[in-house]
């Protein structure tokens, strides 16, 4: 049997519920977990939108990855794909994970009249979308975001 290399990352608690914490540094760059998940067309609270009608149901760690608009992980995702989780920046061991919901979000339907408790000093105050993210954030996330975000929007049928 192939040895599986050591988990990286577990769940664990924090003051909004459940989320993902490091167990080891992980570098800028480094692949934070893998899991596996089923690629659907509903979008659930859990889900991850990697194409304009298409949406990962996670199984595994990133069902529990919280909101943060100043994240430390951040996703590749090719349409209609299993998104894969890297670090955007140096993480210690202890420190909680957290992905922008915008850089893989169009629009957080299920999500929208949350408002952000992330704390940041340039927290928008809410889980918004792509649709809704300054050019010069989406600009940041570079490779980071949902491939499907920088296709043409189809026209609603
Ligand atoms: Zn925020």
């Amino acid at each position: 049997m192939k040895k599986s290399a050591p988990r990286k990352c577990r769940m664990g608690q924090s003051h909004f519920g459940k989320t993902v914490i490091a167990c080891v540094p992980i570098r800028k760059g480094e692949l934070a977990f893998t899991e596996t998940g089923d690629i659907t067309s509903v979008q659930t609270r859990l889900s991850y939108q990697v194409d304009w009608d298409k949406h990962y149901e996670p199984h595994g760690l990133s069902a529990y990855l919280n909101h943060s608009c100043r994240p430390n992980v951040g996703l590749k995702a090719k349409p209609g794909e299993q998104p894969l989780f890297y670090a955007i920046r140096d993480i210690a061991a202890g420190e909680e994970l957290t992905i922008d919901y915008c850089s893989f979000e169009y629009r957080t339907k299920v999500l929208a009249d949350i408002k952000c408790l992330c704390g940041h000093d340039n927290c928008r105050g809410a889980i918004l979308g792509y649709a809704e993210l300054p050019p010069a954030e989406r600009a940041a996330y570079g490779q980071y975001l949902a491939q499907y975000l920088k296709t043409p929007k189809p026209h609603k049928r």
